[in-house]
């Protein structure tokens, strides 16, 4: 179409990498994202790159540098600012600063604030582009209070981002020509915080650039009082584009568009990214490369699955948990599974790829009556998937999914015992969730009464000793109607 009047500005954006690092189809890798940012850096010298969340973690390639090498690689990039999403926090808040530190561009948060009100990052950014002023106003999810371990954010609060936006939009709108937010928020109907929901509660913002629910917004798109939401996508999958002419101190005109591999076939990628992409991957890959264990079938890993049902992955970690914790109980929810591993050697790659938090085992012991609690809320959702989903070993139950929220478990064996709510069991889980990650609040009271190491580690260790491995589930959670 034909362009707006006035200096034309172009923000390239991305979201959702989740340390996607190599080309994948249909994810185009660092070094594909960098050669389109040079074209558009070659083509409009007025051009910004921008990061709506979720790089630092996902992958081996970031997991087992705590992040570093994601932040090296966007340095690389020449990424101008970014605002952290849920995953930032996934190596803690400390480790955050420091990769902020590492950082050459700045990370942006205006409702990320310690619990006195005191922000830990900038707010806002004010960027001047040939002489057009561009105020980048970034937003968190507040969800990342619970979607990531509550260590994590601990001494944090995440405030409200309309109240936020609407502030600092009020603030900075008359000192500059356009006004973005950088948010991780999404646009998920479940979600209370979404970029919606700021838009309509916040007039005065030319552009939205979100993340967070992974939404493919092809054209962006317009919503209340004329704000673009664009959004694009997930793991390197598209670089967003948007065109925005700037003429006396207002935008003219504004479209979004997404550049995916298949508009990008004849993009080079960029050298310097490519080559320090491999030199980060040739000094990880003896450690992923170590052969660990050796199942007879694929281990069933699958987040529809994991997060909905018992699976034979399931089953093995929390069988994993109690053998290394020798506890009644074994809980570890299903969402903490991030990949299957296939049939044959098993790498430590593999294992790291299905359990990339860096959670340690723990025991606590746990009134009966919260053991029951613990599993509705586990199945608080089912049969919809949710992270909470308990993969369970030392305990059986059957689900009613008929019944009523809270009430939907049954038929609750201990070995051969039926569940006591009076008695107390030692139940061991992974410090997510005994912290009350995935709203097992009713283990947050309970002291922690033993540690056994990395749950890595555990589910390692207990292949080895299994040898080769063969499991099947054995039916210990299953559906059936209460009587
Ligand atoms: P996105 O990846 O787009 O941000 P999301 O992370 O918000 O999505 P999910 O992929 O569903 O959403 O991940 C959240 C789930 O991951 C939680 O509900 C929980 O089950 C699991 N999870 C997150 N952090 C941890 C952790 N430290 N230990 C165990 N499980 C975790
Ligand atoms: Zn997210």
């Amino acid at each position: 179409s034909a362009p707006g009047t006035g200096k034309h500005i172009t923000i390239l954006h991305t979201n959702d990498m989740h340390a996607r690092a190599v080309e994948q189809s249909p994810a185009m890798g660092f070094a594909k994202v960098a050669g389109i940012v040079d074209k558009y850096r070659s083509e409009n010298p007025n051009t910004l790159l921008l990061d709506a969340g979720d790089a630092v973690h996902g992958t081996t390639f970031a997991t087992l540098v705590r992040g570093e090498s994601i932040v090296q690689v966007m340095n690389e990039i020449g990424y101008q600012a970014m605002v952290p999403g849920n995953h930032e926090f996934n190596y803690g808040s400390e480790r955050l600063m420091e990769l902020a530190k590492m950082m050459k561009f700045p990370m942006l948060s205006a409702n990320v604030k310690k619990k006195d009100g005191t922000r830990i990052f900038e707010p806002y950014l004010i960027k001047e582009v040939d002489g057009v002023k561009i105020g980048i106003i970034a937003l968190t999810t507040p969800e990342t209070m619970y979607k990531t371990n509550p260590k994590n954010v601990e001494g944090l609060q995440i405030t409200d981002p309309s109240t936020e936006a609407k502030v600092l939009v009020n603030e900075i709108r008359s000192k500059v020509d356009v006004v973005v937010v950088l948010g991780h928020l999404g646009q998920d109907v479940s979600s209370t915080d979404t970029s919606f929901k700021v838009v309509k509660e916040v007039p005065g913002i030319d552009v939205f650039i979100d993340g967070h629910s992974h939404t493919v917004l092809k054209n962006g798109l317009v919503s209340d009082h004329g704000t673009l939401i664009a959004s694009a996508g997930e793991y390197t999958n598209y670089v967003g584009v948007i065109d925005l002419w700037v003429d006396g101190g207002k935008v003219s005109k504004k479209t979004a568009t997404l550049v995916d591999e298949t508009g990008a076939k004849d993009i080079k990628p960029n050298g310097n990214v490519a080559a320090l992409v491999s030199s980060i991957q040739k000094k990880q890959e003896p450690i992923l490369k170590e052969e660990v264990a050796n199942t007879a079938v694929l281990l069933d890993g699958k987040r529809e699955q994991v997060r909905a049902g018992e699976t034979n992955l399931g089953d093995l970690l929390a069988d994993a948990i109690r053998d290394v914790s020798k506890a009644d109980i074994a809980l570890t929810n299903g969402g903490g599974i991030r990949a299957s591993i296939e049939k044959g050697i098993v790498t430590k790659g593999d294992v790291i790829t299905v359990l990339p938090f860096g959670n340690q085992v723990v025991t606590l012991d746990v009134k009966g009556s919260d053991v029951l609690a613990a599993l509705e809320n586990g199945v608080g959702s089912y049969p919809e998937p949710s992270g909470g989903f308990p993969q369970v070993s030392g305990i059986t139950f059957k689900i009613d999914a008929a019944a009523a929220k809270g009430s939907r478990v049954h038929t609750v064996m201990v070995g051969d015992k039926a569940l006591d709510p009076a008695a107390t069991y030692t139940l061991a889980t992974n410090d997510f969730t005994a912290v009350g990650g995935d709203e097992y609040t009713m283990f947050a009271k309970y002291p922690t009464t033993g540690m056994y190491g990395a749950l890595d580690e555990a589910l390692i260790n207990y292949m080895q000793k299994l040898g080769a491995v063969d499991i099947k589930t054995d039916g210990r959670i299953s559906e059936g109607k209460k009587a």
